[in-house]
């Protein structure tokens, strides 16, 4: 595969000691395995126990392809990421790389064609430090500028690929863009290299990278945002209220990605208590929460999860990654 390229030094390979790229193709499934994380990983980690449990397979209907997707969770951090700027909180300055969080993204790989949902402020780095070389779609869940400012950082895919990359959003963040990034989208002549991208408004599911994405509306305080549901997995970042209609559309996941901020009430973002409503009410096979901030220490708070009753739930963390049945 020549999208990632192994780089030794970075935090992914640090976490996960890979020392090489898994390729992710068609009958590839290793039963029994539904993470990806390789033997060498720190024993614990929480999540590689998970990787022993055997599927039980999933509720959901045969997919066209029964392949598997890779997603690897880019950033699992909050606007401001962890740490935070002029904060040296005991989270902040954690030692623990998993409490070290970039801004909120996933990649999604299939087939050797790669998509990623949100271009952060911390896009370059987050490409970078998984050897990003091939970029075939981008999906955007909303317009806030933690989810949008690295968009002008996909020019080396253009240049590269030599070809726009289609942008799936819904109307409203497609306008928001349209604002943010005018040079990209006005008819006024470039003298330097600029975004290039053809936008795909989303109404409903569309394919990209062979795979069926369903769009998940929610509410996000005053705006709409959009989750994605691919196969057995969804991730919903930034939501206050997942409306009735929404849910039938969770129904059966092996694994959720979803908002859970801190603790204390905000107006457009889930707390640990509400995400794990929503848990209990979807009942994922398994749940990671994103979005994090700087109040929620990973060691501890993943400790507090299985205290409560929820083994199954975990904070997610930069390079994370698992397979998903799509
Ligand atoms: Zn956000
Ligand atoms: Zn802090
Ligand atoms: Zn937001």
């Amino acid at each position: 595969m020549s999208w990632l390229k192994p780089r030794p030094t970075n935090i992914l390979e640090l976490l996960h000691r890979v020392s090489k790229p898994r390729a992710v193709r068609s009958g590839q499934s290793k039963s029994g395995a539904g993470f990806t994380i390789q033997a060498g990983s720190p024993s614990n980690l929480r999540v590689n126990k998970w990787s022993l449990r055997p599927n039980r397979g999933s509720a959901l209907p045969a997919s066209p392809t029964n392949s598997l997707l890779e997603l690897t969770v880019l950033g699992s951090g909050t606007s401001m990421g962890v740490p935070t700027l002029t904060c040296h909180c005991r989270v902040c300055s954690s030692k623990d790389p998993r409490d070290n969080r970039m801004r909120p993204s996933v990649l999604l790989v299939h087939n050797g064609q790669t998509a990623v949902i949100d271009t952060t402020p911390d896009f370059r780095q987050q490409a970078l430090r998984v050897g990003l070389e091939r970029l075939d779609a981008i999906l955007f869940t909303h317009a806030h500028a933690d989810h949008i400012l690295g968009f002008d950082d996909i020019r080396p895919f253009n240049l590269r690929q030599r070809s726009a990359l289609p942008v799936y959003a819904s109307l409203e963040t497609i306008a928001t863009l349209k604002h943010m990034f005018a040079y990209v989208f006005d008819s006024a002549p470039a003298v330097s290299t600029i975004p290039q991208v053809t936008l795909h408004p989303v109404d409903g599911p569309f394919e990209v990278i062979g795979t069926r994405i369903v769009p998940i509306p929610a509410r996000h305080g005053d705006i709409g945002v959009l989750g994605f549901r691919f196969g057995s997995a969804a991730y919903l970042t930034d939501f206050s209220v997942l409306p009735e209609t929404s849910k039938p559309l969770l129904a059966g996941l092996d694994d959720l990605v979803l908002d859970a901020l801190r603790d204390v009430p905000h107006p457009m973002h889930q707390t640990v208590e509400q995400a794990l409503e929503v848990v209990r009410e979807l009942q994922p096979r398994r749940a990671w929460f994103t979005h994090i901030a700087h109040e929620l220490p990973h060691s501890e708070t993943n400790e507090r999860l299985i205290a409560a009753g929820f083994p199954h739930v975990s904070l997610a963390y930069d390079g994370l990654r698992f397979e998903v049945h799509v």
